[in-house]
């Protein structure tokens, strides 16, 4: 029989999560590659999402630090445009090179040779994780693994103990504040089984938002990545694509403009569930050691060596009587 290594399961690369979760013959794992250099910020996706999967309104309400008005992602928010506004200069550094050059804190031209002010659009989703926290910690079932390796909420099975909340490393999962129960992106798992492409996708009008199988995508985003540093585009990198990443790549990964802080977007996200093997290991030593202590304790206790002495006296008595 193979020997199966835990951490395999819950962190490290996986060629095969679908797989993984009991799935044979099933089909080729999808995702979605998100071109934010291509996004116009219309928030069709975010309309179509909604429409779709018929999700409650979140509000209206304005930042009045730009115009995204749903602020990130939630319970009832599950693809979320992100508007940043970058200006043309940033602050200087302080100690300035040499000495005295330049005043601290004053402003300077932007590194990347930048004269204009710039938007930065990205429609953010679930990363539907190749190794998924929320899915670990979930007690009843309600997050499962499909067979396109995407990860699933299931609204009537949800308790709402809310342990998928903490556990997820992009802050994506939410609680509903109405009914307390959670919910996410499904990648319209009921698209899908149809042979759809998620709403989202369909609706993006500029083809930032792209669906299929994560190795053709990834292999286009690869691509799209080397033309526009081509065309002097240096800043342009891709997030989340990695298989050897602190989650084992992402099922949603993005190409963007700029470094991830800027998105809003952790820079080194890790799968929250990874050290449990080894906190398993350490508490059961502990309690080893635990009962091993109050044994001998006991063993070495007034109580315990009369009781040892009647014993030896009866089995002796025994002995000595046939
Ligand atoms: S991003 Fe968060 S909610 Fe989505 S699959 Fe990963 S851990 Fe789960
Ligand atoms: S639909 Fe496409 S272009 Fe419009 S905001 Fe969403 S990702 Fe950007």
């Amino acid at each position: 029989m193979t020997e199966i290594d835990l951490r395999d399961l819950l962190s490290g690369p996986e060629a095969d999560p679908a797989g993984r979760a009991g799935y044979t013959g099933h089909p080729e794992r999808v995702g979605f590659f998100t071109d934010t250099s291509v996004c116009i910020g219309c928030k069709a996706c975010e309309v179509a999402c909604k429409e779709w999967n018929a999700i409650p309104e979140d509000g209206l309400s304005l930042t009045g630090m730009s115009y995204d008005n749903t602020q990130g992602l939630g319970g009832s928010t599950w693809r979320h445009v992100a508007f940043i506004e970058q200006s043309a200069v940033t602050r200087a550094p302080a100690p300035p090179e040499p000495a005295g050059a330049v005043t601290p804190g004053a402003e300077v031209p932007h590194p990347d040779g930048r004269t204009e002010l710039r938007w930065l659009m990205s429609s953010d989703v679930c990363k539907h994780c190749t190794h998924a926290a929320c899915l670990d910690v979930c007690p009843t079932g309600s997050l499962f693994r499909t067979e396109f390796g995407t990860v699933v909420v299931q609204e009537d099975i949800c308790n709402g103990c809310g342990y998928c909340v903490p556990a997820c490393p992009y802050g994506v999962i939410e609680q509903r504040p109405s009914d307390g129960r959670a919910f996410k992106c499904t990648m319209c798992y009921d698209r899908l089984g149809e042979g759809m492409e998620p709403a989202c996708a369909k609706a993006c009008p500029t083809d930032s938002i792209q669906f299929g199988p994560l190795d053709e995508l990834r292999e286009r985003a690869a691509g799209r990545v080397e033309q526009l540093r081509e065309a002097g585009v240096t800043d342009a990198r891709l997030y989340g694509e990695d298989p050897e990443d602190g989650v084992g790549g992402d099922g949603a990964f993005f190409l963007l403009l700029d470094e991830p802080e800027v998105y809003g977007l952790p820079p080194d996200p890790v799968v929250t569930t990874r050290d449990l093997p080894r906190m398993w290991t350490h508490a059961g030593v502990a309690a080893l050691s635990l009962l091993g202590g109050i044994a001998t304790a006991f063993l070495s206790s007034p109580a315990a060596r009369r009781g040892a002495g009647t014993a030896r006296t009866g089995v002796f008595g025994r002995g000595l009587g046939r």
